[in-house]
């Protein structure tokens, strides 16, 4: 592993890598970095010299020791001591024939693992951090692995630190170090200097990486990356690789095992009966009964449901939608309700301000997006000469985070789109430039709890001015003036501006109000202490147009028989156009942040269920709905993306991150992080979800019962003391050609055409239902009656006994292919086009076997190793024939099941609705 030089300090600093009791410019200057950060070049210099930000990973296994690892299995053991006895007594067509058993086997676990393995890393490095850093003065968003000494971070709530840094700006700030100090209360951050000896939970004026922001914002200089950092020291490896797997898999695996063990116990009583009571030769029985055995074990059955979940986790990818906690992959396809947010998720998040309301009057404000043409019209009533809209406009600039970047392919911003379309507005007004002599001296930044933010500003005239922006509601708390028309100021019209509010929410807007009042320049403004005195500006509408795609993944939820839930810290109003905008059922009722806080648990989780729209709610709202949601049994996706949305998240049953918006707190407890913040993408990973479920019930549905097929012929044979259908040698080739491969291909199988249309299954269905006993007892019959027919026919008509064993190994190959094109349509017919077309994966897994027939038929030195004789072409016929006839009536016996299950599922869904009236 690559391991990071020890990190040379440069000599000037007398504290000698005692950063904290380093004044924050001294280790600027120590650190050979500037406020504004490093250029790029300079750091791309000292990432040469400092290596990679990151700890050494934990180690894996060599490619021999996983390879080794295959061997390790009850079966492989059972399989070894069987070639060893062959080869004690000689017969090495048989030792070899097990060996290469044994070989091919290994092989396809190692394969498997592998790309299962490979599945997992491309997760990981689509989750590698990143950080913002300042570069030649531009902020910027890196893999934090890039970060070195002397680069300037800036880290905001929800941000896990990516470096050790000392602080050069702090507001509010405060970290949560636990994994450092085990201290779980956050610790309030400064640029302070703190005495040499202090222990590191009271160094103030540091970041250490790995601890995480959970208030304020600050500016930093990286001190220590990779190895040196303090965690680096402490914990040296980190990442354990994650094992591809979940509670469904696991308990599939527990149950191949006990099966293995059942079978090899009962393969035992046979051998003994065989033996002893039917006094059969014992060489040939021992190679009947271990051939049983492999007939009978599912062996691939873990490896093919492994690689069906990668599969799924690599589709999900593809969608946006990428897995961190595996188990998720089930939940997400038994989710009956989805908890959204509306900004960004539902909608675009491109804004602009559309609509002003200002004390003089209302203005309609043209253009598209982020572009600058564009024109503020006065309505009726207003005049185009108004000091409250050069207030209102000189505050949007003012109490603004975010930049507009012209770049080659057009304009992007960076920041809060809200901010950036005030800096539009502001340029459509021709006054951005003023921008430039507004300094920032103190901030209050936004917050759900308070819902607005603040700035201590120096004017370019010199004077101080505090400047807010937030929710009307939290603002006009915060007035009790308004601007005159003209000049001066006038008392508050309080009525007035919420009927503004209201008007404009209601046509689907994004209000927020503005105001401002003067200020002293060393005032530090607090949200404790600001608690009045401000003049209004005027209101600002903005628009945000929906998704066209969120529109139709919000209709195949609700399909699905998924509730669509959206909450919003937005205005009601706001909300409820919005959601009629988008689809979501019954977007006029509406309940806020304020409404469930007047409400029981009790009568939450009534209300939780019939209302689909949440306004004004907080983080903690999130919370106690998911808690309400679950309470009357529905299993509830939640998506979020501040360091307040982690304990919601962590608490639904999938916790959806934003990856573009969202903070790392809240990555880091989320299942499933979106890499476009689309509600599209969560519909996707649903879909694909459920498709995983279904797929891996599909290849159980297909091992289980072919497996049970093959081998109760041979039982039958032995117990009834008849001439056995294939030889023991046969029925390991049987399992070569089909073990690995035929299974496999439903791994790869697409979404079946009604998995959106179907309820939500069950969470805790067992897979092992009566159905599935039921199709495996069938056609266990089914493959019995078909390849002892084929044999009577065969020894009927005089064939030799090794041409009627090669007729029944082709009849039980062919059963199996026409039994994998059953279960591929499990729910739907498989007689339409689209179903037959298939995946390259069965055409590719079926011409193989094909293949691999052919062979075993033909050729020659085939004929030899496994006493095989070529089959007339009308013969062939006749074993294709009998596999049609076998597809014919599972098919059938499927039509009749489909058309009982649709009838039950309708009178299930009538008297549940009968029991909602009742
Ligand atoms: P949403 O669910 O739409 O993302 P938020 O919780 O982000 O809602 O915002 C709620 C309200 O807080 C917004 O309607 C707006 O009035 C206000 N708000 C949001 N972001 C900011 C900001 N950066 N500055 C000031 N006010 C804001
Ligand atoms: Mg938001």
């Amino acid at each position: 592993m690559h391991q990071p030089p020890a990190v040379e300090r440069p000599t000037t600093v007398e504290a000698g890598g005692k950063w904290h009791a380093t004044e924050s410019l001294d280790a600027l200057v120590a650190l050979e970095s500037s406020p504004d950060g490093l250029s790029q070049g300079e750091a791309s210099t000292r990432l040469a010299r400092y290596g990679p930000n990151a700890l050494p990973e934990g180690r894996r296994a060599g490619p021999l020791r996983r390879f080794l690892r295959q061997f390790n299995n009850l079966l492989i053991y059972v399989l070894l001591a069987a070639a060893a006895i062959t080869s004690g007594l000689g017969h090495w067509i048989d030792t070899g024939v097990i060996l290469a058993v044994v070989l091919v086997n290994a092989i396809i676990g190692f394969v498997q693992e592998g790309r299962a393995e490979a599945a997992i890393a491309a997760l990981h490095r689509m989750l590698a951090p990143q950080a913002t850093v300042l570069r030649d003065g531009q902020r910027l968003r890196v893999p934090a692995e890039q970060l070195v000494p002397g680069d300037v971070i800036l880290v905001e709530a929800g941000d896990r630190v990516p470096a050790d840094a000392r602080l050069i700006e702090a507001s509010r700030l405060k970290a949560q170090e636990a994994i450092l100090t085990g201290e779980s209360v956050p610790v309030e951050k400064s640029t302070e200097a703190v005495a040499e000896d202090a222990p590191l939970g009271e160094r103030r004026g540091m970041l250490f990486s790995g601890t995480l922001i959970v208030a304020g914002q600050g500016r930093a200089v990286v001190t220590a990356t990779g190895s040196a950092t303090e965690i680096g020291r402490i914990s040296g490896m980190l990442g354990a690789v994650e094992e591809l797997t979940t509670p469904l898999l696991r308990k599939m695996d527990a149950f191949a095992r006990w099966i293995t063990a059942l079978i090899l116990f009962g393969a035992g009583l046979l051998l003994i009966y065989g033996h002893f009571v039917q006094h059969h030769p014992f060489e040939e029985l021992f190679m009947t009964v271990v051939g049983l055995a492999v007939a009978a074990i599912p062996e691939g059955l873990p490896a093919v449901l492994t690689i069906t979940l990668a599969v799924g986790v690599r589709q999900m990818a593809d969608r946006h939608a990428i897995v961190r906690r595996l188990p998720a992959i089930e939940t997400l396809g038994a989710l009956t309700v989805i908890c959204t947010d509306k900004t960004g998720t539902l909608t675009r998040n491109e804004m602009m301000a559309a609509a002003l309301a200002l004390p003089a009057g209302r203005y309609r404000v043209t253009g598209d997006g982020y572009l600058p043409d564009g024109e503020i019209l006065p309505e009726a009533g207003a005049h185009g000469e108004d000091t409250a809209l050069a207030a209102l406009i000189e505050a949007g600039m003012a109490c603004n985070d975010s930049a507009l970047v012209d770049g080659p392919d057009g304009r992007a911003i960076t920041g809060d789109p809200m901010e950036a379309a005030l800096l539009v507005l502001a340029e459509k007004a021709g006054r951005l430039e003023e921008r430039r002599g507004i300094a920032r001296l103190a901030v209050i930044p936004f917050d759900a709890a308070h819902r607005y933010m603040a700035t201590l500003d120096k004017m370019p005239d010199g004077r101080a001015r505090l400047h807010v922006k937030g929710a009307p509601e939290a603002v006009l708390a915060l007035c009790e003036h308004e601007v005159a028309p003209g000049d001066g100021a006038r008392p508050l019209e309080l009525a007035f501006w919420q009927a503004e509010t209201e008007r404009m929410a209601g046509e689907g807007l994004r209000v927020i109000a503005l105001a401002r009042r003067e200020a002293e320049e060393d005032e530090r403004p607090t949200p404790e202490t600001l608690t009045g005195g401000l003049t209004l500006l005027g209101l600002v509408g903005l628009i945000d147009p929906p998704r066209a795609e969120a529109i139709a993944a919000v209709a195949e939820c609700q399909s699905a028989g998924i509730a669509v839930k959206m909450i919003t810290g937005d205005h009601a109003a706001t909300a409820a156009a919005i959601a009629a905008k988008i689809g979501i059922a019954a977007p006029e009722r509406v309940l806020t942040g304020r409404d469930l806080d007047r409400l029981d648990d009790a009568l939450l989780v009534e209300q939780a269920r019939l209302t689909n729209v949440f306004a004004r709610t907080t983080p903690e709202h999130k919370l106690r709905l998911v808690m309400a949601l679950q309470a009357s049994g529905e299993i509830v996706a939640m998506t979020g993306d501040g360091v307040n949305d982690a304990p919601a998240l962590k608490r639904a049953d999938a916790g959806v991150a934003m990856g573009i918006t969202g903070s790392d707190a809240a990555k880091e407890v989320a299942d499933l992080v979106l890499t476009d913040d689309n509600f599209a993408s969560i519909a996707a990973a649903v879909r694909e979800g459920r498709t995983v479920f279904d797929n891996i019930r599909k290849v159980i549905s297909w091992t289980l019962p072919t497996n049970a097929g093959e081998a109760s012929a041979v039982i039958v044979a032995l117990l009834a003391g008849l001439a056995l259908p294939f030889s023991p040698l046969q029925i390991l080739w049987v399992n070569l050609v089909s073990a690995g491969s035929l299974g496999l291909a439903l791994a790869f199988e697409r979404a079946e055409g009604d998995v959106m249309r179907r309820p939500p299954r069950p969470v805790n269905a067992p897979i092992l239902n009566g159905e599935l006993v039921w199709h495996v007892a069938l056609v266990s019959v089914l493959f019995l009656t078909a390849i002892y027919a084929m044999f009577n026919y065969a020894t009927d008509r005089g064939y030799p006994i090794e041409l009627a064993r090669t007729l029944c190994v082709n009849q039980l190959i062919v059963l199996k292919i026409f039994h994998l094109f059953y279960i591929r349509n499990y729910y739907t017919t498989s007689l339409t086009w689209e179903a037959a077309r298939g995946t390259p994966a069965v055409w590719i897994t079926v011409g193989v076997a094909v293949l691999g027939q052919f062979v075993f038929t033909y050729a020659p030195f085939m004929h030899t190793v496994f006493a095989t004789r070529p089959v007339a072409l009308m013969d062939g016929a006749i074993v294709i024939g009998v596999g049609m006839a076998f597809f014919a009536i599972v098919e059938l016996e499927k039509q009749i099941r489909l058309r009982l299950g649709n009838s039950g599922r309708h009178e299930g869904r009538k008297t549940e609705r009968a029991m909602e009236r009742g």
